[in-house]
């Protein structure tokens, strides 16, 4: 079944362009594009043979060597032979926590730089939100 460009960006932008099995990286371009790098198909997490929907929830993106490797089996199966338990954050996911990780940092920083006074707190936040920030979201 074809799918539409948008829904098609929709889904690969689930995982920020990421299989959802192995996390290697897909290009957009190579959509259903066998033998190029990259190339990716659309894979139904909850197999249409076990009930599954065509909803875009149920849909993510995968490299085509894990979506045929995949076959009829669950996504946590599929996920556990090539080391991974979840699908890639999102790009807004993954901005989400580096913002969170600032806060965090800065609150930090701020509280050790009390001993330094009102400049200290200053550096401290400023330095412990440059500190979070560089923290990157963690590995899934
Ligand atoms: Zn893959």
């Amino acid at each position: 079944m074809p799918y539409e460009v948008t829904l098609l960006r929709t889904i690969y932008e689930r995982t920020d362009g990421y299989c959802h099995i192995c996390h290697c990286k897909l290009s957009f371009k190579n959509y259903a594009s066998l033998g190029n790098r990259g190339s990716w198909e659309v894979e139904h997490s909850r197999p249409r043979a076990c009930g599954g929907t065509d909803h875009r929830n149920n849909l993510f993106p995968a490299c085509i060597r894990c979506n045929r490797d995949k076959s009829d089996f669950t996504t946590r199966t599929a996920r556990k032979w090539n080391g991974t338990s979840r699908a890639p954050y999102s790009k807004a996911v993954k901005g989400k926590m580096r913002d969170d990780n600032a806060a965090a940092g800065g609150i930090l920083g701020g509280l050790f730089g009390l001993a330094g006074g009102p400049v200290g707190v200053a550096f401290g936040a400023a330095v412990g939100a440059a500190i979070g920030r560089s923290i990157k979201p963690p590995k899934v």
